[in-house]
C-alpha cells in the first residue's frame, strides 16, 4: 500500500530497529509510548484492520509472538494490555496491535 507508515517500514522506506522479525510478522516500539513498555506486533502484509484478519495460521503466529514480548519484558506479573484499534479508531489503516505496561489492577481505559 503505497502511503503506508507501515508497509513503508516493512520496506525499509522508513528506517526502523525491529525487536522482532520473521517472514510474516513485525515487532518494534511505539513512537509515542502511552505506558513505559508499548510495542506494536505488526502483520506485514497490509491488513487494514481487525475483522480482516482471516488467516489462522498467522493470528496464531501473532499470539505466540505477543506471548514472547510479553514474556521478554517481564511482563507476565506486572500488568499489561493487549489493544487494537479499528473501525475508523485506528489512525493507522494497517493492523497493528500494541502491548502496553506495566499496569495496575484499575478500570482505567
Ligand atoms: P492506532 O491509533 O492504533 O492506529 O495507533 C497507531 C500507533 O502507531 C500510535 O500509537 C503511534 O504512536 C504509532 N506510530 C506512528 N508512527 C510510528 C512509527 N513510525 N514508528 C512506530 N510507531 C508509530
Ligand atoms: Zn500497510
Amino acid at each position: 500500500m503505497t502511503n503506508c507508515i507501515f508497509c513503508k517500514i516493512r520496506d525499509r522506506e522508513i528506517p526502523k530497529e525491529f525487536e522482532y522479525e520473521d517472514d510474516d510478522v513485525m515487532v518494534f516500539p511505539d513512537i509515542n509510548p502511552m505506558k513505559p513498555i508499548h510495542i506494536l506486533v505488526v502483520p506485514k502484509k497490509h491488513i487494514v484492520e481487525f475483522i480482516e484478519l482471516d488467516d489462522p495460521k498467522l493470528f496464531f503466529n501473532i499470539k505466540k509472538i505477543i506471548d514472547k514480548v510479553i514474556k521478554d519484558q517481564k511482563l507476565t506479573n506486572r500488568g499489561y494490555r493487549i489493544s487494537i484499534n479499528g473501525g475508523g479508531a485506528q489512525a493507522i489503516d494497517h493492523l497493528h496491535f500494541h502491548i502496553t505496561g506495566p499496569i495496575d489492577k484499575t478500570m482505567e481505559v
